[in-house]
């Protein structure tokens, strides 16, 4: 299924500095500290904040390009999100997602973050 490796999923998480690409959001564990991977439904899951169950108060390690629309299992191609922010971006057109939900320089940022997840998509693999 090509999910990141434990270490290629925290440099992706400390690029982001363990927050929420979109919103801010950040769902540390504050009492360990400690940031747990699960797969599930082709999502990397990270950290349930101190084994909390029944929220979707969690970040994942989104795919830039959705994989619906080709998107490849490449470190260029993620960015972090929180469960909520995920779920909006979900399978759409990742441009008419970020006009509509980033703005200034979050917006500018994603675009060149776009640009080098599509850069990608040419090579063979
Ligand atoms: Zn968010």
């Amino acid at each position: 299924m090509g999910y990141l490796s434990h270490g290629e999923g925290q440099k992706v998480l400390k690029h982001f500095n363990h927050s929420c690409f979109r919103c801010g959001a950040s769902v540390l564990c504050p009492v360990s500290g400690k940031i747990k991977y699960m797969g599930e439904d082709g999502k990397l899951l990270v950290c349930r904040r101190n084994g909390f169950p029944n929220t979707r108060n969690y970040l994942t390690i989104d795919h830039i390009i959705p994989r619906a629309q080709g998107g490849k299992n490449i470190r260029e191609n993620y960015m972090v999100l929180c469960w909520k922010c995920n779920n909006e971006k979900g399978n759409k057109d990742p441009l008419v997602w970020a006009h509509r939900y980033l703005d200034g320089d979050r917006l500018k940022e994603f675009i060149g973050m776009y640009l080098i997840a599509r850069s990608q998509h040419g090579e063979s693999k």
